[in-house]
C-alpha cells in the first residue's frame, strides 16, 4: 500500500476542514481528489506531504509515518502545490537545479536535463519562468515535483486556470506520468477525473461521499437508491437517520423527505416497517435512482 490515511481530523481553530477521513491508495494508483471549493483537498494534501500536521489521525507514505518519518516521507513525494508557487525572476534552469540542490541531488544538470525533457520544457528551456504560459509554468512545477524520483506524486489542482489546449497537454503528461507512480490529484472537475484517473474519491465538507473506480462512476452503474417518501406528519431527520442503511436525509417541503440508501440497497421495506413502528402513515413511496455523477453534481452546485 502507498498511502494509508486513517482517522484524519483537521481543524482550523473551530472550523473542521476534514472530518475522520480514511482511505488508502495502492502503489501504481491514479486517484482523483474531487470536490467542490473548500471540500478539504488542499488540506488532505498538506498533510500527506507534511506541510501541516492534522489534529488527529495517522497517514504513512510507503510505510513511513508522516510525524516519525516525515524527512523519509518527504523523500518519496512530489508535490505540486495549489496555485503553484514558483520564482518568477528565475529562469527555468536555474530553478530546477536549485531544486535538485535541495534535494541533494547530485548530478544536478543531468538531472534538470532528464526533468526537461520528461515534462517537454524543451522550446522554453532558456527563458525566465515569468515569461512562460500558464501550461508552461505548471510543466515547471511538476518537474520541480518529480526532480528527485519520488514514488508518490500528489498534485493539487494541476489544470486550473488553463486554456483547453493546455489542459489537455497536462492532463496527458500526467496520464504518462501515472504509468510509473502513484498519483493523487485534486480536481473539482469531473471530467477530469474521468480523463486522467482510475478511481475517484468524492469529498464534500470534509467527509468523504463516495469511493470508486472511474469505470463504475462514468457507466453510472455505482448508483445510491433514493427513496422519496411523504408522511403524515413531520419526522425529524436524526428519527429518520435511525432506519437501517439510510445515510442521508432531506426534506424536500412539507412533509416529505428523500431518503439516500447506502450503496445500491432497496430501503423500502425499512421505512415501511419504521413507519409502523413510530404510528406514522406513508402517503406515498416511490424509489428513484441516481448515478454518482449526479450525486456529485448535486453537491457541488454545477
Ligand atoms: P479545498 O482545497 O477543497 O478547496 P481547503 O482544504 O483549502 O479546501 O479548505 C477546507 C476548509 O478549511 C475551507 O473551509 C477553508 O476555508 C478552511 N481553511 C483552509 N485553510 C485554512 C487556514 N489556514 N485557516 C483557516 N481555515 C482554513
Ligand atoms: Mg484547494
Amino acid at each position: 500500500m502507498s498511502i494509508i490515511v486513517k482517522n484524519i481530523t483537521k481543524l482550523y481553530g473551530k472550523q473542521k476542514a476534514l472530518d475522520n477521513v480514511s482511505f488508502t491508495i495502492d502503489a501504481g494508483e491514479v486517484v482523483g481528489l474531487l470536490g467542490p471549493n473548500g471540500a478539504g483537498k488542499s488540506t488532505m494534501m498538506k498533510i500527506i506531504t507534511c506541510f501541516i500536521p492534522p489534529t488527529s489521525g495517522e497517514v504513512s507514505v510507503n510505510g513511513f509515518d508522516i510525524y516519525d518519518n516525515s524527512l523519509e516521507v518527504r523523500k518519496r513525494v512530489g508535490y505540486l502545490p495549489e496555485n503553484n508557487p514558483l520564482y518568477l525572476e528565475m529562469y527555468i534552469r536555474e530553478y530546477l537545479e536549485y531544486t535538485a540542490g535541495v534535494y541533494g541531488i547530485k548530478e544536478k544538470r543531468k538531472r534538470v536535463d532528464e526533468m526537461i525533457d520528461i515534462t517537454g520544457l524543451g522550446p522554453e528551456q532558456n527563458k525566465k519562468i515569468g515569461a512562460l504560459s500558464k501550461g508552461y509554468r505548471q510543466r515547471v512545477g511538476l518537474a520541480q515535483a518529480m526532480i528527485h524520483d519520488p514514488d508518490v506524486l500528489i498534485l493539487d489542482e494541476p489544470t486550473s486556470g488553463l486554456d483547453p489546449n493546455q489542459l489537455l497537454d497536462i492532463r496527458n503528461l500526467i496520464k504518462e506520468i501515472g504509468k510509473e507512480k502513484t498519483v493523487m490529484l485534486s480536481t473539482h472537475i469531473m471530467q477530469e477525473v474521468e480523463a486522467v484517473c482510475d478511481r475517484a474519491i468524492i469529498i464534500d465538507k470534509g467527509k468523504i461521499v463516495a469511493d470508486d473506480t472511474t469505470g463504475h462512476l462514468t457507466s453510472g452503474s455505482t448508483t445510491v437508491g433514493v427513496v422519496r417518501v411523504e408522511f403524515n406528519e413531520f419526522v425529524d431527520d436524526g428519527l429518520l437517520l435511525k432506519i437501517t442503511n439510510v445515510a442521508k436525509v432531506r426534506n424536500i417541503g412539507g412533509n416529505s423527505y428523500e431518503l439516500e440508501s447506502k450503496k445500491e440497497m432497496d430501503i423500502r421495506e425499512e421505512i415501511f416497517k419504521f413507519a409502523v413502528k413510530n404510528k406514522l402513515t406513508v402517503l406515498s413511496m416511490q424509489k428513484t435512482e441516481q448515478s454518482l455523477e449526479t450525486v456529485f453534481q448535486k453537491l457541488t452546485g454545477e
